[in-house]
C-alpha cells in the first residue's frame, strides 16, 4: 500500500497522533475529525492517510477512500446537526484558499443563508466555441 508522510505536515501528526484532533471515523486510508477553526457548528475535515498538497497528487486507492468516506461523513454530520444543507469544499493551492497544504475536504454545514460557507457564484454565458475547444483539450489531457 502506498503511503507518504511529511514531518513538517500538521495533518500528518495528527495522523500520526502527534498533535490530537477530535476525531470522527478512522479506517486505513481515510482519517475524518472536526475543524480547529470551524466556519459553522459541525464543520468536519477529511483527508487522505497519505501526504499530497492536492487532489492530483492522491495515489488512486486514497482518492477513493475519500470519495467512499465522504457521503458516509456528510450523513453523520447531517445527522448530528440536524442542518438543512451543506457544502463540500476542497481547496487546491494559496490562490484558491488552501492554508494547508495536505489534501483535506470540508463538510460545512448551513443552517441559515447567513451561515456556512460564504462565497459569490457569478456565472458566464457558455460560448459555444469555448465549449467546443475547452473540451477537447481537457479531454486530451486525461490520462
Ligand atoms: P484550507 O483553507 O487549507 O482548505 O483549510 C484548512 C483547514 O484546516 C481550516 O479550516 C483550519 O481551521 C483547519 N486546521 C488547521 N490546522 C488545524 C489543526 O491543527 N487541527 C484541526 N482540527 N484543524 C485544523
Ligand atoms: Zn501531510
Amino acid at each position: 500500500m502506498a503511503s507518504q508522510h511529511d514531518d513538517n505536515c500538521i495533518f500528518c501528526k495528527i495522523i500520526n497522533g502527534d498533535i490530537p484532533c477530535h476525531k470522527i471515523y478512522e479506517d486505513d486510508r481515510v482519517l475524518a475529525f472536526i475543524d480547529i477553526g470551524p466556519i459553522s457548528k459541525g464543520h468536519t475535515l477529511i483527508i487522505p492517510k497519505y501526504h499530497a498538497a492536492e487532489i492530483v497528487d492522491v495515489p488512486e486507492e486514497y482518492a477513493a477512500a475519500c470519495g467512499m468516506a465522504i457521503p458516509k461523513i456528510a450523513k453523520a454530520v447531517q445527522g448530528a446537526t440536524g442542518c438543512p444543507a451543506y457544502n463540500i469544499l476542497q481547496n487546491n493551492g494559496q490562490l484558491a484558499g488552501q492554508a494547508v497544504f495536505h489534501v483535506h475536504f470540508h463538510i460545512i454545514p448551513r443552517y441559515s443563508a447567513e451561515t456556512g460557507l460564504n462565497y459569490k457564484w457569478i456565472p458566464g454565458q457558455l460560448d459555444e466555441t469555448d465549449a467546443v475547444e475547452m473540451k477537447a483539450a481537457i479531454a486530451n489531457n486525461l490520462k
